[in-house]
């Protein structure tokens, strides 16, 4: 008998402000659940370019996007509610995420911050048939993790993938191969997976507008118009999948952040300065190990008091460079510190791309490709000798750690193995 590989696509539901709310009712032992208000997760709104993370489904009603700018958010709804992130909170609550379905299988894997691939091949005599499990399993989740899922469930992860967009929040949809014209090619063509907004233009300006307008057009002559990628995405649109969804392709939109919580509360300012960079030297060599640029850079703060704020700007250029990183942060830092002991610093980046076509002002290139080399170099000493073997000078005589936040150094050191 041929066993069909069965493959689920798990997306938590407005992850970063479902977790959030969790934390402030479970943690911080606050009443109101912001999931129930119009509320959004994003930086300072003083910051001109503060955006929307993630969106309350009351939010939602007021058709505020995630991505756009706080003050449009603010304009379409002027009760909103605005809350910072808390990275380390996000991060914690996704690992609980992925320990809960190890209980399923030991076949999960993580695809971004909020979403996991599992692969239940072969598990129908166990669970029972997919789609049933799946709601079984949304329902648990729901329960006993205290946020909604999207489960979609097919044959390779790209259907999968799609399944687990259609209608949300808490819901289970299957998209097998069979069902791709009824449920997929009515799609809009950028709701494609790998479709962005240059092939979307180009694809219009062709005369397709759905996915199944890609499906039924001829692959050569999208081959001959979009090159490489228009096979790879005419392929998808029949749901064939390439294994090329894998971690490593995955769109680093959420960005990279580390924050680490501090044994003694801060109070000097060179001393945050010193933990800053500590923490960009972390978040930059990810950076650059993931082959990403970011062009945004935020600083959170919480206080001893558990007051959190934060701040965020965008970047004139894209950029994975460890001390450009760390000039945005301090710049954001003094702007944002108004002189409470800190007892928790993070930094986060985020429109993070793989797109190399980044470009500084003229006055900074020189400076910023110096910079770029250096990193460089530093990585691949570290990569041979250790994490230790090089530190910037101002970590010679300082307790504070070189480098910080996030996974801790015994992990990284093995995650290099
Ligand atoms: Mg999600």
């Amino acid at each position: 008998m041929k066993i069909h590989p069965i493959i689920f696509h798990i997306d938590v539901n407005s992850a970063f402000l479902s977790w959030e709310a969790q934390y402030r009712i479970e943690v911080l032992g606050e009443e109101l659940d912001i999931r129930t208000i119009p509320a959004v997760i994003g930086g300072s709104e003083a910051d001109r370019h503060g955006i929307v993370l993630a969106k309350s489904t009351p939010a939602k009603r007021f058709n505020i996007q995630t991505g756009e700018p706080l003050a449009h958010a603010r304009r379409k709804c002027p009760n909103l509610t605005i809350v910072p992130p808390s990275y380390s909170v996000y991060v914690e609550s996704s690992k609980r995420f992925v320990e809960f379905l190890k209980q399923y299988t030991p076949d999960v894997e993580s695809y971004s911050i909020d979403e996991v691939f599992c692969d239940f091949t072969g598990t129908e005599h166990l669970y029972g048939p997919p789609a049933v499990f799946a709601r079984k399993l949304a329902d648990r989740i729901r329960d006993e993790l205290g946020f909604t899922v999207n489960i979609g469930i097919s044959s390779n992860r790209l259907l999968a993938k799609m399944a687990s967009d259609f209608e949300k929040p808490d819901k289970v949809h299957t998209l097998f191969p069979e069902e791709i014209p009824a449920k997929m090619w009515p799609l809009d063509i950028r709701d494609l997976f790998f479709v962005g907004k240059a092939s979307e233009q180009k694809l219009r300006t062709l005369g397709i507008h759905t996915i199944g307008d890609l499906a039924r057009s001829d692959r050569s002559f999208i081959q001959y118009h979009l090159k490489k990628h228009g096979e790879t995405i005419w392929d998808f649109s029949h749901g064939i999948d390439h294994g090329s969804i894998t971690k490593d392709t995955a769109p680093q939109n959420k960005g990279f952040g580390n924050s680490i919580t501090l044994s003694q509360d801060v109070t000097d300012p060179e001393t945050a300065r010193t933990i800053l960079l500590s923490l960009c030297e972390t978040v930059g060599t990810r950076i650059r190990a993931d082959h990403a640029y970011v062009s945004v850079v935020g600083v959170h703060i919480t206080d001893c008091d558990f007051r959190h704020t934060s701040h965020q700007k965008a970047l004139l250029s894209r950029t994975d460079v460890t001390y450009q990183i760390f000039e945005t942060a301090c710049e954001l830092f003094d702007e944002l510190w108004k002189g409470a002991p800190i007892r928790l610093l993070g930094v986060f980046t985020s429109k993070a791309t793989d797109e190399q076509s980044f470009q500084y002002n003229l006055f900074e290139t020189d400076k910023y490709d110096r910079l770029a080399k250096l990193d460089k170099a530093i990585d691949t000493i570290r990569g041979k000798y250790g994490e230790d073997s090089v530190q910037r000078a101002c970590f010679i005589k300082n307790k504070q750690t070189h480098m910080s936040g996030g996974i801790n150094k015994a992990k990284r050191d093995q995650k290099k193995e």
